[in-house]
């Protein structure tokens, strides 16, 4: 495009991995966006490669704002955090009333609410986007989780709808809440994101160190795995890395490949932010959990020469077992989903979002990491019932639920016994058992708590709140 192309539908700042390719697909989608970024060279370099397309490069913000078409709507994606102020800051004087600003980064939704009232202030619109599909997604169609004020929504809608990943026709982005509903979708997503790979290890290793499978026989396992209920993207991708080969080795580049997994911090905001509202998503945090564990290699490796375990065999014929552990990571995968949208039913209501469930589950199915078949059904549950207080509970999926979870149960003994740490399954397995007990033995902890505390407690056999003296009673026994 040159200076003369007629003024661009949308402008977007920060040509890095997912700016660029979210440029090319709204280009490919028939609007023209302008481009602007910090470092002029990477603009350049860009522009090069996108000759022909509806694209504008603009190399100062003057210019780019003078490419929009007002009122303007202008898309960052720089890096979550300072640079994401530092980037309103410089834009803001370029900007008039009535313009949009839409943050696609991952920023923490705090932040997305502060961002929101301060340009609020200013006469500014302001939405948090969160986009997941990665580099793939993002060239050719994420899952876009769009929250703020619905004018600036409207405005942008056919723009989102067109870019957005497309499950039998439908666009997987839907208006999920004001203020920070979208960024707080996007980071409840990342969570159940951790608790589903976390899963996988742990099939992964119970098939490798429990059964002794080779990596061609566990390509093998996940495919046909991929290929029925468990159908899923994180799965899918699974099936395939057990198959690449290390061009240096000539082994399997899984198996050269460090026990240490890195981290963003997303999974532990939405720790965090679950235990502020007193959620229980315990998957999610034996997940975050077992990141910071693997980060413990050298203490790990001293240990493992000291603190021996049994031998690492679960006793089971090897397809009996394989059979039970798909039916635990089923079990696991849709336990996670369900704690994770019980964190995002509560925090609709605690900030007013009215996030729409069924919806969060619809712009799921396509684009993002977690995609994955069992959202269809989850997507049906919320549909039926919008009040559903837990997944759990969903009457067209708790008999599947009831039907293989003997199966975790068996596998998470077997993990235990064998040695092998499965603390995701563990944790969902406890969940569920937890969740489905009309009884837990919190009356104890309401006793000690009153008995050291005088914190009082609760009856079963009247109202009110009760103190017992425990210690003058117990001394009076003896
Ligand atoms: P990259 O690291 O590839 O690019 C970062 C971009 O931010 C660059 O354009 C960089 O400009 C710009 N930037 C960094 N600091 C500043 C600053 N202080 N002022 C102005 N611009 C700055 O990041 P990604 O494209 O991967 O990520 C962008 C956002 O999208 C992040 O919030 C990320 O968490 C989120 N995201 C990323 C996903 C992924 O798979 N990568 C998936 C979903 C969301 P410069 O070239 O000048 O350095």
């Amino acid at each position: 495009m040159t200076s003369n192309t007629p003024a661009c539908e949308i402008g977007l700042i920060g040509l890095g991995t997912m700016g660029r390719n979210l440029a090319l697909n709204i280009a490919d989608h028939g609007f023209a966006v302008a481009v602007y970024n910090r470092t002029a060279d990477k603009t350049r370099e860009f522009m090069a490669e996108v000759v022909g397309k509806p694209i504008a490069a603009a190399y100062d913000l003057g210019e780019f704002s003078r490419r929009l078409k007002k009122p303007r709507a202008v898309l960052l994606l720089v890096a979550a955090g300072p640079p994401v102020d530092a980037m309103i800051t410089e834009l803001q004087p370029y900007l008039e009333p009535g313009d949009l600003i839409i943050d696609a980064g991952n920023s923490h939704f705090r932040d997305t609410d502060r961002r929101g009232q301060e340009l609020a202030a200013a006469s500014l619109l302001y939405m948090g986007l969160g986009v997941s599909g990665g580099e793939a997604g993002a060239r050719f169609g994420p899952s876009l989780m769009p929250g703020g004020p619905p004018a600036g929504y409207q405005r942008v809608e056919p723009i989102l709808r067109a870019v957005a990943a497309k499950v039998r026709g439908e666009p997987c982005v839907a208006y999920l809440g004001t203020g920070s509903a979208g960024h707080y979708v996007k980071m409840v997503h990342n969570g159940i994101e951790y608790g589903l790979m976390q899963l996988i290890a742990e099939t992964y290793d119970l098939l490798k160190n429990g059964l002794g499978l080779e990596n061609a026989d566990l390509h093998q396992v996940y495919t046909r795995w991929h290929q029925a209920e468990l159908a899923s993207y994180l799965v899918e991708i699974t099936a395939q890395i057990m198959k690449i080969r290390d061009a240096q080795t000539g082994g399997w580049l899984l198996d050269v490949i460090v026990d240490r997994a890195g981290e963003k911090g997303t999974g532990i905001w939405t720790s965090q932010e679950a235990l502020a509202l007193r959620v229980p998503i315990p998957t999610i945090d034996a997940a975050v959990s077992q990141r910071a564990l693997s980060g413990l290699r050298e203490e790990r490796s001293a240990a493992s020469a000291v603190l021996p375990g049994p031998p690492a065999r679960p006793a089971d014929q090897p397809e009996n077992f394989i059979a039970k552990v798909k039916n635990a990571l089923l079990a696991g995968m849709f336990i996670t989903f369900a704690q994770g949208l019980a964190l995002l039913r509560r925090a609709s209501r605690h900030y007013g979002y009215q996030v729409d469930l069924a919806q969060v589950a619809r712009i799921w199915r396509g684009g993002c990491i977690i995609r994955a078949a069992i959202l269809d059904d989850i997507r049906t549950a919320y549909g039926r019932d919008p009040e559903l207080a837990n997944l759990l509970l969903a009457p067209n999926l708790r008999p599947g639920l009831l039907a293989i979870h003997p199966d975790l149960r068996t596998v998470v003994a077997a993990a235990v016994l064998a040695g092998i740490p499965v603390p995701g399954l563990a944790a969902s397995l406890s969940y569920f058992d937890a969740y489905r007990r009309a009884w837990l033995p919190a009356n104890l902890i309401q006793a000690q708590r009153d008995y050291f505390g005088a914190h009082t407690y609760e009856r079963l056999d009247a109202s009110g709140r009760f103190h017992t003296d425990w210690q003058k009673l117990a001394s009076q026994d003896q």
